[in-house]
């Protein structure tokens, strides 16, 4: 049985129990810096959730190494051989943050009751896991992790998400704002995400499209451990315009306006043109000509990157490619599917 909790039976007056097996699924993408520091505040918190019951000894803390190319790798097998709560997957090469997500949730989710996903910089608080596994034992199957307070990130970065937050609103797109990947997701939702199969993963627009019994929990974001971010603005923005035409084509439709509009302009333009004609004072020179050139074809270059854009995903998607390659896997136990159940 997965979906219930805890058993409590009392049989001949002994208590037994059936306690929640948890993950700690953390991406990791050339993170030698702060990997030893974080894996042992996720091992603290770990080890203490089991040593008060909360969560069972099978609970483990799994690495997803995404093709770094900096020690982290030889630091994950470090950390397995030095304490069995760690484990570690490595893919092939690097395939991303969101790829490294559903990777260590789908190995992970064969094992565990429910599985956290956390970033390996711990700017996500770490305090907050206990309490996502109460909610879960309370029988939320979904409990997301939300930002209340961004001072720690930079103006830039606050901006860039605010008016990311609000234009996929705009385009109907569902999202919690201020809620990244840190999140607990039971196993019955993990099964249900697998079934997505779309190569162009966005998974904040995903997870709130499953449904399920959810609850928010807010927390303050810290600043990075060490080392600098894995999402530089150029990542940053293709993140965002791949979260954006993933879920809507507004974008197509926003073209399609525009261009009903020039040609409304231009329009206005001929009539001008056609007055001035027949009053006798005919438009000398070219600028007018030029602007209104180079203006069109650029609205045409624009219209047709974006329908390129889509085309491009509907490519990918059709080709049906592995999202990721795993060419190690830690994890998985020969003996253990045999204990669990
Ligand atoms: N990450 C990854 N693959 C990538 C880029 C990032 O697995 O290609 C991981 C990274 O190691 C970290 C998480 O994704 O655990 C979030 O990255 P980061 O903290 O650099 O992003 P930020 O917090 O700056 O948005
Ligand atoms: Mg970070």
């Amino acid at each position: 049985m997965y979906d219930a909790v805890i058993y409590r039976f009392i049989i001949g007056g002994v208590l037994i129990m059936k306690l929640t097996t948890l993950t700690i699924v953390v991406p990791c993408y050339n993170e030698a810096e702060v990997l030893p520091t974080s894996a042992a505040t996720l091992r603290r918190i770990l080890q203490n959730m089991i040593d008060i019951q909360q969560v069972s000894q099978k609970s483990k803390i799994l690495f997803v190494n995404d093709g770094s190319r900096d020690k982290t790798w030889s630091l994950i097998q470090q950390l397995e051989r030095d304490n069995a709560l760690f484990t570690g997957l490595k893919f092939s090469r690097n395939f991303g943050h969101q790829n490294a997500l559903m990777a260590g949730m789908k190995v992970a989710g064969k094992y565990s009751d429910c599985v956290i996903t956390i970033d390996a910089d711990l700017q996500d608080d770490e305090n907050l896991i206990p309490k996502m596994v109460a909610s879960y034992q309370g029988g939320n199957e979904v409990v997301l992790g939300v930002r209340n307070d961004r001072s720690s990130d930079s103006h830039f970065k606050r901006w860039t998400a605010e008016a990311f937050y609000g234009l996929m609103g705009k385009m109907g797109v569902q999202l919690v704002p201020d809620h990244a990947d840190f999140r607990l997701l039971g196993r019955r939702a993990i099964d249900v995400l697998m079934e997505y199969q779309e190569t162009n993963l966005f998974l904040r627009g995903i997870v709130p499209q499953l449904g399920f019994n959810t609850e928010k929990l807010y927390y303050q974001r810290k600043p990075r451990l060490a080392g600098e971010t894995k999402y530089p603005l150029k990542k940053m923005l293709s993140f965002a315009f791949d979260g954006i035409t993933s879920f809507s084509i507004a974008p197509v439709k926003a073209i399609m306006s525009l261009g009903i509009l020039v040609i409304g302009i231009s329009l206005i333009m001929v009539i001008y043109a056609i007055v001035r004609f027949f009053t006798g004072n005919v438009i000398s020179g070219w600028t007018s000509l030029m602007i209104s050139l180079w203006f069109l074809g650029g609205i045409q270059l624009v219209g047709i990157s974006v329908i390129g854009e889509y085309i491009g995903k509907i490519y990918a998607e059709v080709k049906h490619r592995p999202r990721y390659i795993i060419e190690q896997d830690d994890y998985t136990p020969t003996q253990q599917t045999a204990q669990l159940n």
